[in-house]
């Protein structure tokens, strides 16, 4: 296998020697902001939405990107090619870039860009058949009028926080409230209950990110003809739903059967999430931006 290449700063470098200076302020304060966007089969899954979404969180950071969003998704296209990948996960990074070691940002002269693509698989693949264990945990999600869930920013600590509590209670994922005690997401994924024939997944306001997988399911649930809402709900409607599942790039679609102990539904991945994310694999596939064009393709 060719070697990993890696894109920082205009240029493609190897893992090895794609470094970025300790003065850089996404290092030393988490200061930018991020997209993590899978490929399927050589089409980046709704690529035109994570730019948006990239783009939005770096203006309401004051954080000019070096790259207009055409060029950017050149580049992404590009970093894909010359990893030989059709299916991959890429890491989008947009960091302050390097400054002094104050926290001010106008110290920092050029954003840092970088874009990673490599095959990854989060969950192993029968987890996607059994569906996950999830607990809540006492981290609660940073609030909304603090911090909004839209900023998808390089400070993570909240996020990490809920992963190392998941991962002292032996689970996969973790489900966060927020700080009225309201269901937000997981941590790094988004939240869906079934009841009935209602499918509901907390607001943005709540504390979640808005996430393109959850646009959608959401969509999808709707084409389909089931009740999709939007709602605030507690933990008890999760304890008694029919079926649980998070969506998220990295972790698709994937049913959760245990929550604090109580079995969803029957305790197997349920009917509704079965059927979205039959719908998911077929979107993933349609849904983007092409990486090679067809004469490629046919090669
Ligand atoms: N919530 C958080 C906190 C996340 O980091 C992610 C992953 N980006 C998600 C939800 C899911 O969003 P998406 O479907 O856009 O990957």
């Amino acid at each position: 296998m060719s070697e990993q290449l890696i894109f920082l700063d205009g240029e493609y470098v190897s893992k090895e020697n794609a470094k970025i200076s300790v003065y850089d302020h996404g290092f030393l304060y988490g200061d930018g902001v991020f997209e993590g966007i899978r490929s399927y089969n050589g089409n980046v899954f709704r690529l035109e939405e994570h730019l948006v979404r990239l783009y939005d969180s770096a203006k309401s950071i004051l954080l000019e990107i070096p790259y207009t969003k055409e060029e950017m998704q050149q580049i992404v296209i590009e970093t894909l090619q010359k990893n030989n990948l059709k299916d991959g996960y890429i890491r989008l990074v947009v960091s302050r870039g390097v400054g002094n070691l104050g926290l001010d940002p106008f110290t920092c002269k050029r954003p840092s860009v970088i874009v990673i693509a490599e095959s990854l698989a989060l969950f192993p693949k029968k987890l996607y058949e059994t569906g996950i264990e999830i607990v809540t945990v006492a981290s609660r999600r940073n609030r909304s009028d603090v911090l909004s869930p839209k900023v998808k920013s390089l400070n993570y600590l909240n996020n990490i926080l809920v992963k190392i509590e998941a991962g002292l209670a032996g689970v996969p994922e973790a489900l966060m409230l927020n700080d009225q005690g309201y269901v937000a997401e997981g941590s790094a994924d988004n939240i869906f209950i079934v009841r009935g024939n209602k499918i509901l997944t907390p607001p943005g306001y709540v504390g979640a990110l808005e996430g393109i997988t959850r646009n959608a399911i959401i969509e999808l649930a709707k084409d389909k003809g089931y009740e999709m809402e939007e709602a605030v709900f507690t933990r008890h409607d999760v304890y008694v739903a029919d079926e649980v599942f998070l969506t998220g790039t990295a972790a698709e679609v994937i049913a959760v059967v245990k929550v604090d102990g109580r079995v969803v539904g029957d305790g197997t991945p349920g009917q509704v999430t079965n059927d979205l994310l039959e719908s998911f694999r077929e979107l993933v596939i349609k849904d983007g931006v092409k990486v090679y064009n067809s004469a490629l393709n046919a090669g």
